[in-house]
């Protein structure tokens, strides 16, 4: 690839600042020419001094005011405002790479703005493919987008799957896989004893023992949601039926994730557990460059161990299975009530094990009532909308 010119939706996240981090190995080659953020306006006036961005992306007026007084002196990036901001930067025609990392729901619109601007898109959002997967598939075909998963264990199966990444996107599953093999490291609390769930703490949700990471995503580790979201996203990304694909415990994070083949082989992605391998690979595909990721110390290491996963222990890895095998409005509600949920449980104002019970009791909800076509980005996020409604709902009586 010729020289990049890099947006960075989420710039100042835990993927965002990884990013840079690559991006900076690489100067020859690649330039950040826009970032967002939605808080921490120093950061991102660091961030755009120390990247020389031409634009940024703020929510409100009053944010911009911020970023403007931290940014001091010197010509200012322009600045654009809220989710037509997002959406204009996305498809600019000064963009050729997009990294999706914002959390949640408010990824999709720009995503998709991305997809159909034929960008190459390197997606670490996960939100975007469960929510919309299929709108956001197709934006993808019909922009003649390209796309390659950042999110680890999608990125390693990417690695491992050549119809993939010679094609960038799969439209039916290869024949000759067997399943897909998605490895999660069980969380904080793989092996707590199950009456002590009730009373943990955010701070020990948080307290994830492999990888650092954002507060939402990390409470979804412990809870394996976060597994949960990316079984739905492996079944949008590679064309994979739910059948298809299984969950394993692998407690050390180095295996990223694997590809079982018909004939008995099966491939693995290997690494330390650091996005920046996944982001390199993103930036640099179809070479290799270097991601300041360490060595694999194997002999160190000394052992790789498997577990079968707990439904009851992971309650919400059991709904995100029935999610997907259920309906889109149960997988938008699944996401959308956890947002909920893991938000108040973060305030405190929920315990965790209500984390799968608000969950469970929306998509009961949501599936009995009567959702419209979810082919365009406005039925979605009216499911999203009134999937938060009610799990803001249960999470007060549950308070
Ligand atoms: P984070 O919370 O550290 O950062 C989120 C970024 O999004 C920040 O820049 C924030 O300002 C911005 N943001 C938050 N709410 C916003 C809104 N409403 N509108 C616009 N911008 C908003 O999150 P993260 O850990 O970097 O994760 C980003 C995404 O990548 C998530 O979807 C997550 O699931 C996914 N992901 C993260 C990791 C990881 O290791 N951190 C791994 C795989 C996938
Ligand atoms: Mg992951």
């Amino acid at each position: 690839m010729s020289f990049q010119r890099v947006c960075i939706l989420g710039s100042t996240g835990s993927i965002g600042c990884s990013t840079l981090d690559v991006i900076a190995r690489h100067s020859q080659t690649m330039a950040v020419y826009a970032l967002s953020a939605y808080s921490r306006m120093e950061k991102l006036a660091e961030q755009a001094l120390q990247y020389q961005v031409q634009v940024v992306v703020v929510p409100d007026g009053d944010a911009a005011t911020q970023f403007i007084q931290a940014y001091g002196k010197g010509s200012l990036p322009e600045i654009r405002i809220g989710e037509p901001g997002l959406i204009e930067t996305a498809s600019d025609s000064a963009v050729d790479t997009v990294m999706a990392a914002i959390v949640g729901a408010a990824c999709l619109a720009p995503v998709l703005a991305a997809a159909r601007a034929g960008k190459r898109i390197l997606l670490a959002n996960k939100e975007a493919l469960v929510a919309a997967g299929g709108l956001f598939m197709d934006a993808v075909r019909q922009g003649n987008a390209s796309l390659i998963p950042i999110d680890s264990e999608h990125n390693a199966i990417f690695q491992c799957l050549p119809e993939a990444s010679r094609h960038h996107i799969i439209s039916e599953a290869p024949k000759s896989i067997r399943r897909l093999l998605l490895t999660a490291s069980g969380g904080p609390f793989r092996t707590l004893d199950l009456n002590d769930l009730a009373s943990v703490t955010p701070e020990q949700a948080c307290a994830h023992p492999n990888w650092s990471m954002g507060k939402k995503i990390s409470v979804d580790s412990a809870t394996m949601l976060n597994k949960g979201l990316e079984v739905i996203e492996a079944h949008w990304l590679f064309a994979m039926p739910a059948d298809k694909i299984d969950v394993v415990i692998h407690p050390q994070s180095l295996i990223h994730s694997m590809v079982e083949y018909i004939d008995g082989s099966v491939l693995a992605q290997l690494g330390q557990p650091d996005m920046r391998t996944s982001i390199a690979y993103g930036l640099g595909f179809p070479e290799r460059i270097e991601s300041g990721v360490g060595l694999l110390g194997l002999t160190a290491m000394g052992r790789l161990d498997f577990e079968e996963p707990d439904f009851e222990r992971f309650p919400c890895l059991k709904l995100s299975f029935e999610a997907l095998a259920t309906s889109q409005a149960a997988c938008i509600t699944l996401n959308a009530a956890n947002e909920v949920a893991v938000d108040l449980f973060l305030k405190r104002k929920i315990s965790y094990n209500d984390i799968p019970r608000v969950i469970s009791n929306s998509i009961e909800r949501v599936v009995g009532m009567n959702t419209p076509a979810l082919d365009c980005l406005e039925s979605v996020l009216g499911v999203d909308h009134e999937s938060r409604i009610i799990a803001r709902g249960l999470c007060s009586s549950a308070a």
